[in-house]
């Protein structure tokens, strides 16, 4: 794995009117890496991302993508140069079937074609005629999982992606993710399953009231029990 950051924060501020939500978040993913955002409701994850993806302008701070600084980008400037943000909805096409919801989101130069996406997402296959709005809470997250992958991601930002889904099924995402990382997608991933976070994650961040409060690899993250409960409470 390539050390160099891929995605580099620094010092962002956002306001939803005269809400100060962000307060300086800094924060980097390495080329290749999995890092989460961890943090209590309302403590500014969701928010982060948008800025990341575009969809949210920060008002003061940098961002930077493979060398340029995309925080003045709009949102399909962004995803073209290769940053992906599956959101809590999901944005499922309800009425178009799996494979027209997947062929919207390919990109010609991907390496990511239909076949690869069925491979990782056998039950996209077996669906792949299905209405989007036919499929179970677990599918429709695959399927939204695998239109970013179309779109030739370097950074997929997913935004808990498993909340609400099975036991089984979380661990089905989970392993699928570990594929799409060994490809070498990076991952910025939002999530309150510390479990999942835990299992998939090469390094944390905390964010505490808009501001990165702590950060960790994963070994030092799951030895520092006064963190966890500190942070999460859950130590
Ligand atoms: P959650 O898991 O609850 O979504 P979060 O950490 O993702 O939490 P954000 O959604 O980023 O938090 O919200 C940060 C703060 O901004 C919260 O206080 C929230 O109430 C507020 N906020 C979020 N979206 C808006 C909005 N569209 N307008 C006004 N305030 C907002």
């Amino acid at each position: 794995m390539s050390t160099a950051p891929i995605l580099q924060v620094d010092g962002i501020h956002a306001h939803y009117g005269k809400s100060h939500v962000l307060q300086g978040v800094s924060l980097h993913v390495n080329d290749g890496e999995l890092v989460t955002l961890l943090g209590r409701n309302g403590a500014g994850k969701t928010t982060t991302l948008k800025c990341i993806a575009g969809a949210m302008q920060p008002t003061q701070g940098q961002i930077r993508f493979a060398g340029d600084v995309t925080s003045r980008l709009a949102t399909h400037q962004v995803a073209q140069r290769g940053i992906c943000l599956v959101p809590e909805h999901r944005g499922i096409f309800k009425l178009l079937t799996v494979e027209e919801n997947l062929m919207l989101g390919q990109k010609k130069s991907s390496k990511w074609q239909l076949e690869d996406i069925y491979r990782i997402f056998p039950r996209l296959k077996e669906r792949r005629t299905n209405g989007g709005g036919q499929l179970s809470g677990g599918e429709q997250q695959m399927l939204a999982i695998g239109r970013a992958l179309m779109n030739a991601p370097r950074l997929l930002m997913l935004d808990e992606p498993v909340e609400g889904l099975a036991p089984v099924i979380v661990e089905e995402i989970v392993a699928q993710l570990k594929v799409i990382k060994a490809a070498g997608v990076s991952i910025l991933l939002v999530e309150q399953n510390l479990e999942v976070c835990t299992q998939l994650a090469d390094r944390h961040y905390i964010i505490e009231q808009g501001a990165i409060a702590h950060e960790a690899t994963n070994s030092d993250f799951l030895a520092d029990d006064a963190a966890l409960d500190r942070y999460l409470g859950v130590g």
